[in-house]
């Protein structure tokens, strides 16, 4: 039997989950030895989508998919990647659940682009020209740009087999991923493949591991509100941490440098709607129901990953 056959594709992403698999470091070494890249793509080989698209079906052992799909071409090689792969992994939040950047769904494409081309202080473009998805150069040379389509995570486009969180994941949680891979151990098909602790749980602040009971949450704060305790439980003190709620298979990394987690794990097993449930869990351990006033934008707060999957549908806009 020859080597598994790896394909990893950056969709709408903005390749921080390619360099987290470069920080594999040495370890990087024995995947490459132990496994044949058959495409990667755009950052890592000079690949055409032709080289994946002539592949028989099923003949890629693993594929990874990050960032979200967020127009035409990426909705494309999604189904070109999940009909190539035995296994079709979304790696990273953004492919999970539509990640940072599925925040785009609160405004339509029309607005983006006129911000974004437009309106900004630093744009310069006089006549005002949009991307558009058809372009003749010369009068002769016709050049095409994908569309634009709402941020979706991964499943809401094609099958996904696992899902692997973070943003980027944490390279001592690929390596595990990846030995998890190797020797075929893996979780039931559609799982999290995860640690199944919550951040909470390997968090060095945590009150339990600590020998005393958790308190309720006497104010709300913002982490311009210094100082920030160095060593108790930063969701106690008033910062809204989503520890309770989010998937720790980054071993607690904001919550060691002081910043609360603010959920790039993906949710914790079970949970349908990361926001709602993060929501629920803050909602839970205020003193007063009045401090939830303090909570400044609460749509980008708790739906920062997880928008596009989100069980609330985004609201029509009304001409
Ligand atoms: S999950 Fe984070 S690091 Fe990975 S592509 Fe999305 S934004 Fe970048
Ligand atoms: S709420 Fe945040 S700071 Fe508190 S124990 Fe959980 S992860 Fe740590
Ligand atoms: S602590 Fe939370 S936000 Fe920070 S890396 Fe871990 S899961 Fe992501």
């Amino acid at each position: 039997m020859g080597k598994p056959k790896l394909a990893y594709y950056l969709a709408g992403g903005c390749a921080g989950c390619d360099i987290a698999i470069v920080d594999l470091a040495d370890y990087l070494v024995d995947v490459l030895n132990a496994v044949e890249v058959v495409f990667f793509a755009p950052t890592l080989a000079d690949v055409k989508y032709k080289d994946l698209e002539e592949l028989p079906d099923g003949s890629i052992d693993v594929g990874f998919f990050s960032g979200n799909v967020r127009n035409t071409e990426h909705e494309h090689i999604a189904k070109v990647m999940r009909a190539k792969c035995k296994i079709l992994i979304a790696f990273g939040i953004c492919a999970s659940c539509g990640g940072i950047k599925g925040l785009v769904n609160l405004h339509d494409n029309k607005e983006i682009l006129e911000k974004a081309y437009k309106e900004t202080f630093s744009t310069d473009n006089p006549d005002g020209v949009l991307p558009s998805p058809k372009v003749v150069i010369d009068g002769k040379y016709e050049l095409e740009l994908p569309e634009l389509t709402p941020a979706r995570a991964l499943n809401q486009v094609v099958s996904v087999d696992y899902y692997i969180g973070g943003c980027p994941p944490h390279y001592e949680h690929i390596k595990r991923a990846m030995e998890a891979l190797l020797s075929g151990q893996l979780p039931p098909k559609g799982s999290w493949i995860t640690m199944g602790h919550a951040v909470c749980d390997v968090c060095p602040r945590n009150p339990i591991k600590r020998g005393r009971k958790k308190t309720m949450v006497k104010d709300v704060k913002r982490t311009i509100d210094l100082p920030i305790p160095e060593d108790e439980c930063l969701l106690e003190a008033g910062y809204l941490c989503f520890g309770p709620v989010t998937q720790g298979d980054c071993g607690a990394r904001c919550p060691r440098v002081n910043m609360p987690c603010r959920g790039c794990g993906g949710p914790i097993p079970g949970v349908k709607d990361f926001g709602l449930k993060a929501m629920s869990a803050i909602g839970g351990v205020l003193e007063e129901i009045d401090l939830a006033d303090k909570v400044i934008d609460p749509v980008h707060l708790f739906y920062r990953y997880t928008l596009p999957v989100s069980l609330l549908k985004p609201i029509e806009k009304k001409d």
